[in-house]
């Protein structure tokens, strides 16, 4: 396998990965995994100017671990586990 331009919109500009983006795959804006998880300001700082705004990135970049920052909590919050 070769590996994939950074510039690829269906990937991820910090770590190459598949970003899962539903527009990128012509699917419906509200199917994507942005839409239903909050992106970490940290994640959106790291992706590179010229990037910003042109090509999504993964769920793994896209949202911190829990001990990096608060849990998002559901709107009517019991957590899971
Ligand atoms: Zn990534």
């Amino acid at each position: 396998m070769s590996t994939p331009p950074l510039s690829s919109p269906f990937h991820c500009p910090l770590c190459g990965g598949h970003n899962q983006c539903a527009m990128a795959a012509g699917r419906p804006p509200e199917s994507c995994w942005c839409m239903a998880q909050p992106i970490a300001p940290a994640a959106l700082a790291a992706v590179p100017t010229a990037q910003r705004g042109q090509v999504c990135i993964c769920p793994a970049c896209g949202t911190l671990p829990a001990d990096a920052q608060q849990p998002f909590a559901g709107p009517q919050g019991s957590a899971p586990i």
